[in-house]
C-alpha cells in the first residue's frame, strides 16, 4: 500500500500530502467510496458542511476500525453559518453528523469579501482550535487580500488555503503569498475535474513516456509544486490509480512543459464574487 509522506503544518500537526475529496458524492454512497479509499491507502478525507456527506464520510470513518489518530478529517463551514455564534453552532453539527470528537482541519469555505463577516468567524476558529475541537484551522478560497486582512487583524495564520488549482490555473501569486506565511497550498479540482484537462495531449504524451496515467503525472506536478491534493472519485480503479503517486518523479524539463498550460481557467466561480 502507498505510503503518503505528510506536510507539517504552521502548529506542528501533520497532514498527508494526498487525501480524497468527496464533492459531489451523494450521502448514499460516500460510505462505499470513503471505505475504497481507506482500503487503497488514503488517511485524509476532505468533506464539508454543503456536500451533505458528512454522515456517510463518518459511517466509513467508524466501519474501517482505523484509530481515530491515524485520520485526518477536514470539514468546512458554509456560508450561511458565518459569524462568531454559528460557526461554533456549525462544527457542532458537523461534529454531530461526522461522529467524532474534532476534526483535525476546519475550514471557512469561501471569504464572502461582500458580507465581511470571515474576520469574525475566524474569531471563532481560534476559540475551536483552543479547544481542541480541531486540531488545525484554515481557510479556502481566499484571496491575497482576504489573507492579509486575517493575519493582520488577529495574528493566527491560517494553517492551509484550500484553493482551485490544477496545471490551467496554478495560482503562482497565492503559493508564493503561502510560503511567506507558511500557509500549506491545498489544491482543490487538483485533477481540473478530469474530462477535458486529462485529455491534454501534452499530459497523455508525458504520461506514455513514463508509463503512467495522465491523473498521475497530474498529481506529481502538483506534489512537486508543494501541494496538498485531493482528488475525488467513485471509481476503486481510479481511487487506488491516484494514491499510486509516490514512486516516480517528473523531471525539470516535464514540469517545465505542464507550466505552458497555464491559460487561467478557472471551473469554479472567481472568490471575490461568491457572496
Ligand atoms: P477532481 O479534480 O478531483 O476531479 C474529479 C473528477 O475526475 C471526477 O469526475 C472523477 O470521476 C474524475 N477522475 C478522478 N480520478 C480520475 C482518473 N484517475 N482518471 C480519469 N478521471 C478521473 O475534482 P473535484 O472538483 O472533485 O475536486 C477534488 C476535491 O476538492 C473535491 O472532491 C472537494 O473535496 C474539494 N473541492 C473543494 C472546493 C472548495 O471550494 N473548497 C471546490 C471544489 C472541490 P469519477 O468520480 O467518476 O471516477
Amino acid at each position: 500500500m502507498p505510503k503518503v509522506p505528510a506536510v507539517i503544518l504552521n502548529n506542528g500537526v501533520e497532514m498527508p500530502r494526498l487525501g480524497f475529496g468527496v464533492w459531489q458524492v451523494p450521502d448514499r454512497r460516500a460510505r462505499k467510496a470513503v471505505a475504497t479509499a481507506l482500503e487503497a491507502g488514503y488517511r485524509s478525507i476532505d468533506t464539508a458542511a454543503v456536500y451533505g456527506n458528512e454522515k456517510g464520510t463518518g459511517k466509513a470513518l467508524a466501519a474501517s476500525g482505523l484509530p481515530r489518530e491515524e485520520l485526518f478529517v477536514t470539514t468546512k463551514l458554509w456560508n450561511s453559518d458565518q459569524g462568531y455564534d454559528s460557526a461554533l453552532r456549525a462544527l457542532d453539527t458537523s461534529l454531530g453528523k461526522l461522529g467524532l470528537d474534532y476534526v483535525d482541519l476546519y475550514l471557512i469555505h469561501w471569504p464572502q469579501p461582500a458580507r465581511d463577516a470571515y474576520p469574525e468567524t475566524w474569531r471563532a476558529f481560534e476559540r475551536i482550535a483552543a479547544d481542541g475541537r480541531a486540531r488545525a484551522i484554515g481557510v479556502s478560497n481566499f484571496q491575497p487580500a482576504h489573507l492579509d486582512r486575517l493575519i493582520d487583524g488577529s495574528g493566527v495564520v491560517p494553517a492551509v488555503n484550500q484553493i482551485e488549482l490544477h496545471p490551467r490555473l496554478p495560482q503562482a501569486e497565492l503559493r508564493e503569498q503561502h510560503a511567506r506565511h507558511g500557509i500549506a497550498t491545498e489544491a482543490w479540482s487538483p485533477l481540473g475535474q478530469g474530462k477535458g484537462l486529462l485529455d491534454n495531449p501534452l499530459i497523455a504524451r508525458i504520461a506514455a513516456r513514463h508509463g503512467r496515467t495522465p491523473a498521475q503525472v497530474v498529481l506529481r506536478w502538483h506534489l512537486q509544486l508543494g501541494n496538498v491534493v485531493i482528488p475525488k472519485s467513485v471509481t476503486p480503479s481510479r481511487i487506488r490509480e491516484n494514491i499510486d503517486v509516490f514512486d516516480f518523479e517528473l523531471p525539470a524539463a516535464d514540469m517545465a512543459e505542464l507550466a505552458g498550460l497555464d491559460d487561467g481557467t478557472r471551473l469554479g466561480p472567481h472568490p471575490d464574487r461568491v457572496g
